[in-house]
């Protein structure tokens, strides 16, 4: 699948994404730890789970396409992480740091939504019958951890950080 055409394109997106998720995998632990409040640690415990299988969909999707899984640099993701860590570093232990982890994961679901997004519209395109569920799948997950974040920003954290 090389050249470029969409198939090429899609495969570089999903070689970003792959990217992209390992490296949320690899920083949720930081955030999870950097949490103050029990219910946002929980938040990410069950948001690092779900990054898990996500991972293990994408390695799905390479194998529907015969493809072998590898990334390509997601500057993108290395730079909102980047963000957090900062916020982590400023804030880190008080209750507005809380209410700047969900802001700087909110950042993260959305480059997530934006991407899946756009990997399902090309896989409906092309007629990827096997990956577009499980890209599908994946977004829910993304969504649902947003609209779970905001909640608890809402109602809990925000207030506690004012
Ligand atoms: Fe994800
Ligand atoms: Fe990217
Ligand atoms: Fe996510």
């Amino acid at each position: 699948m090389a050249g470029t055409d969409l198939n090429a394109l899609f495969l570089h997106q999903l070689k970003d994404t792959y990217f992209a998720e390992n490296a949320i995998l690899k920083a949720l632990p930081t955030m999870m730890e950097a949490a103050r409040a029990d219910d946002l640690k929980v938040a990410f415990g069950v948001h690092l789970k779900e990054t898990e299988q996500q991972v293990k969909r994408l390695d799905a999707v390479f194998r529907s396409l015969g493809e072998k899984p590898e990334g390509v640099t997601c500057k993108a993701i290395q730079g909102i992480i980047a963000e957090g860590q900062e916020i982590i570093e400023e804030f880190g232990g008080s209750d507005a740091g809380d209410a700047g982890l969900i802001a700087a994961a909110q950042a993260v679901e959305h480059y997530e939504i934006t991407r899946y997004g756009t990997l399902i519209a090309w896989a409906k395109q092309l007629g990827l019958a096997e990956a577009e569920p499980l890209l599908k799948e994946t977004l829910l997950e993304e969504e649902n951890t947003d609209g779970v974040l905001s909640d608890l920003a809402e109602e809990a954290i925000n207030p506690k950080a004012a």
